[in-house]
């Protein structure tokens, strides 16, 4: 009973400390600023889990980047002697992959405005795009003023189709103006897509906007736009904060309408053409070249050059292009697997089944070293899990969350069941000095603090003096009264003896109904008294028994340090020969010489 009520209290006392650690991380996570501190901890996370996994997973082979590199820009300006790459060229481009047959043609440039000196060259690239299906336009979206720029009104051929669901609007997903492409680019264009990005907080690209909301219609990201055509899908539906495309694909939003993106690689996953080779072929009909690199691929052309400022950080690389992000997101469209984030309230469970686990461990387990080793073990598997979790089941958990509450109850748990032991071993050694029926200190105890004294005597000659009692009769009593109303005549001697002394002597129980008092710092004089005063008190005590008022007498006898002995032994065995001498004088009295 008394153990198990012991064991609810520790319980309830660990159960109470996880509940306070989490009421207290709910109570911090109302502040933005503890709010920023662990999401930017957990994003460094995850950028460190998909670095881990980047090596398992492979891209299509299918996506080609024509790269505006830093070379290919010297060779235009060397060749061509202007840049922006005249509209000329890309008319030119368009139509030599157009010969061999690439599959897709995807333009992450934004062609803005018309070229009011070159027109021809805009006509050129005009007549490259004609009407083509398989060319691929950009433009972006802004919320600039109307008085800015009037916002332009789109074909619904532009318009992306949702047949079912809606999604909620905000700063990644709503605007309100564009920057299109050109006018006379868009009228022969079948295909023009978005190509916003949006960072987090610490400037990391981690999500891409798969739907925009312009002026109340839906309008697919780049990408997006050329999956659906990939996958033969006219429109999509919303369904639970997933976009789905058909049964097979679908992409999953977390709470500000992103996809967060599963990267397949650093700079240079998709090979990259150097738009100077292009140009090169071209010029030397070198279509063996331009067969090889495009024939029936998905040909994205944007900017590589790090001086075309196109570059964005990402988990992967902080020096990542603008196209290549968009390779992923296309990749990850095709191959169907998005990172999720569980609901928070997932978070939170798993932070609870840890912290318990943990928290049980420190409590029963009696090594430090086993504890610490148990919470290691822990905090490795669980960010092998983490790690799994995002290779296998393509799931973003939260590391940063159960690792604070895993080691604040590893700690205040610890310092729960330290306590606990503290005052555990206290009563022990209470328990180990102590005699059971009359609370006084025991014989061992007795021998312990004689040795102490005589020490204390030896190294600063403090004084001390030793009473040694014994009950007159007793076997007599116990025989008259039984032994029950002895040994409460004994429990109350003792308290008669604990009474008439102060706080510093030890009152000990010597053996059967042998008392000794160890009085520290007091000379034979006043030892002499203070037993006189003892033995008046036991013999004043009355005890009604038996239908009779009766009273027991103690012999004393009464020895000093130095005086009568100088080790415990000496002293002893001169106070119990005083003893003696008080028993064959008649008993009831203090004896201190022989
Ligand atoms: P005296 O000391 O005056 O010579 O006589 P006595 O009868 O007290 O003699 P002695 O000291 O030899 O006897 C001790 C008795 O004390 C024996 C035992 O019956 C009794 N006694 C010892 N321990 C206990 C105890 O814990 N409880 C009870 N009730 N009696 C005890
Ligand atoms: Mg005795
Ligand atoms: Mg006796």
């Amino acid at each position: 009973m008394e153990k198990n009520k012991k064991n609810f209290l520790v319980y309830s006392i660990y159960a109470l400390t996880i509940i306070f650690i989490f009421g207290f991380l709910l109570w911090l996570g109302h502040f933005s600023a503890f709010q920023d501190f662990i999401n930017k901890i957990e994003n460094s996370s995850y950028d460190l889990r998909q670095n881990i996994i980047l090596n398992h997973k492979k891209p299509s082979g299918n996506i080609v980047i024509l790269a505006l590199d830093d070379e290919s820009y010297e060779y235009v300006m060397d060749n061509y002697g202007s840049w922006p790459v005249s509209r000329k060229i890309w008319a030119r481009i368009t139509n030599a992959l157009e010969e061999v047959n690439t599959q897709y043609i995807v333009f992450d440039l934004l062609f803005i405005k018309p070229n009011l000196s070159d027109i021809e060259s805009d006509l050129a690239f005009v007549q490259s795009i004609n009407n083509k299906d398989n060319i691929f336009l950009s433009m972006n979206f802004d919320n600039y003023s109307e008085e800015v720029r009037t916002p332009r009104v789109f074909d619904k051929r532009f318009k992306l189709q949702v047949k079912k669901g809606s999604i909620s609007d905000n700063n990644y997903v709503t605007f309100s103006n564009s920057r299109p492409v050109m006018e006379e680019l868009e009228q022969v264009s079948k295909n023009i897509g978005v190509v916003n990005v949006s960072r987090d907080e610490d400037g990391t690209i981690r999500n891409v906007t798969p739907i925009f909301k312009y002026r109340r219609e839906y309008y697919p990201n780049l990408s997006l736009g050329l999956a659906l055509r990939i996958l033969d899908c006219d429109n999509i539906s919303i369904k639970k904060n997933n976009i789905i495309i058909d049964k097979k694909h679908k992409i999953p939003l977390d709470k500000t309408n992103r996809a967060i993106i599963n990267w397949y690689g650093k700079r240079g996953t998709y090979s990259h053409i150097p738009l100077w080779k292009v140009l090169k072929a071209i010029d030397n009909n070198d279509s063996m070249f331009l067969k090889n690199n495009f024939e029936g691929r998905i040909v994205y052309i944007g900017t590589t050059a790090t001086s075309l400022a196109d570059i964005k950080t990402t988990p992967v690389e902080p020096h990542l292009s603008g196209v290549e992000l968009h390779c992923n997101f296309l990749n990850n469209i095709l191959d169907n697997n998005f990172i999720k984030k569980p609901p928070l309230k997932i978070d939170f469970l798993i932070s609870i089944i840890l912290s318990f686990i943990i928290g049980y461990f420190v409590l029963r387990t009696d090594s430090v070293l086993k504890t610490f080793i148990i919470l290691f073990i822990t905090l490795i598997s669980y960010a092998i899990v983490s790690i799994y979790s995002l290779l296998f089941f393509k799931l973003w958990l939260a590391v940063v969350f159960p690792y604070i509450t895993m080691i604040s109850t590893f700690i205040l748990v610890y310092c729960e069941k330290y306590l606990l032991k503290v005052k555990d071993y206290e009563q022990t050694y209470k328990l180990a000095v102590t005699d059971g029926l009359t609370g006084l200190y025991n014989h061992r105890y007795f021998q312990e603090q004689m040795i102490v004294n005589v020490n204390n005597y030896l190294r600063y000659k403090t004084p001390f003096s030793l009473i040694l009692i014994d009950i007159d009769f007793f076997k007599k009593f116990n025989d008259k009264y039984g032994h029950q109303s002895g040994d409460y005549v004994l429990q109350k001697t003792a308290q008669i003896l604990k009474k008439n002394s102060r706080a510093l002597d030890v009152v000990c129980r010597y053996g059967g109904e042998e008392m000794a008092i160890i009085l520290t710092n007091t000379n034979k004089k006043d030892a002499i008294s203070a037993a006189n005063k003892i033995c008046e008190a036991v013999r004043n005590e009355q005890y009604n028994l038996l239908d009779e008022k009766v009273n027991v007498t103690i012999s004393v006898g009464v020895a000093a340090v130095k005086e009568d002995g100088l080790s415990a032994q000496d002293l002893i065995e001169y106070c119990d020969k005083c003893l003696y001498k008080a028993k064959e004088q008649g008993r009831n009295r203090v004896e201190f010489e022989l």
